[in-house]
């Protein structure tokens, strides 16, 4: 019938069904793409998904897509060693806890810091045969695209590189964006596509699944989600919106690189 399932979340009598449809696109994207049926998919679906554990909803989110997306592409695909970056504003809880001691997923997450969930800290790095596999990159209020790029380079490419991914799937919210109502990160919809172009550069290419998670402002979904299509599609962008932003707080990202240098 409805109601709060949690203070954040809330469902009508149809969401679970929806639910099941935004999972179930999910996981027909998966097949298509990695059995060679279609080159690209960018599934734009609601609710998203990077909060809910394997049992509970949690934060907006009701099925953990991505996670749907990952175990289907290893247990039924026969594909090892999946990476799944999530640069959504907030830190994707669920899907580190899914994949928390799994070595065979690396989980890669740029968050703002502190924010709900309260998850995400730098030295959150996956247990037992998972340790490693878990890279948090958290960031202060007012950070930009350029700690993004910058942490993209420095940071989140050489744990990529000796994970050697052959798949990566994108957990891709837009409420990173200056214009989103419920956060506090600088981004524009001229940063996306250049974190799009960084992140399918992790994987072979073509080898790429991209599912929607938050983005609250509208007008700053839209446009991002402009920006970002193009290059999924091997295009340079088209007519961006804003320009990509740079600037803002500059040492905690440093503090973190010199640590993990050590
Ligand atoms: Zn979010």
């Amino acid at each position: 019938g409805g109601g709060y399932l949690d203070p954040d979340t809330v469902v009508c009598p149809r969401s679970y069904e929806i639910a099941q449809v935004g999972a179930g696109a999910v996981a027909d994207a998966v097949q298509r793409v990695v059995g060679g049926k279609a080159q690209q998919a960018f599934c734009l679906i609601r609710p998203p998904g990077h909060h809910a554990l394997a049992d509970t909803a949690m934060g907006f989110c009701l099925l953990n897509n991505v996670a749907v997306g990952a175990r289907l592409a290893i247990d039924e695909l026969g594909l090892d060693r999946v990476l799944i970056v999530d640069w959504d504003v907030h830190h994707g809880n669920g899907t580190q806890d899914v994949f928390y001691a799994d070595p065979n997923v690396l989980y890669v997450s740029f968050h703002e810091w502190p924010l709900y969930p309260g998850t995400g800290r730098h030295d959150e790095v996956g247990s037992g045969p998972g340790e490693g596999t878990t890279l948090n990159v958290p960031l202060p209020a007012g950070a930009t695209g350029e700690h993004y790029l910058a942490a993209l380079d420095r940071v989140v490419a050489p744990v990529v590189a000796a994970f050697d991914p052959h798949w990566v799937l994108v957990s891709a919210g837009f409420d990173a964006h200056r214009a989103d109502p419920l956060t506090g990160l600088a981004l524009s919809a001229g940063d996306y596509p250049l974190i799009t172009e960084r992140v399918l550069a992790l994987a072979p290419p073509g080898r790429a699944v991209v599912f929607l998670e938050g983005g609250y402002d509208l007008d700053a979904l839209r446009d991002s989600v402009a920006a970002t299509l193009p290059v999924l599609v091997g295009e340079r962008p088209g007519r961006v919106a804003e320009a990509p932003t740079s600037g803002g707080p500059g040492g905690r990202m440093v503090e973190v690189v010199e640590e993990d240098e050590d």
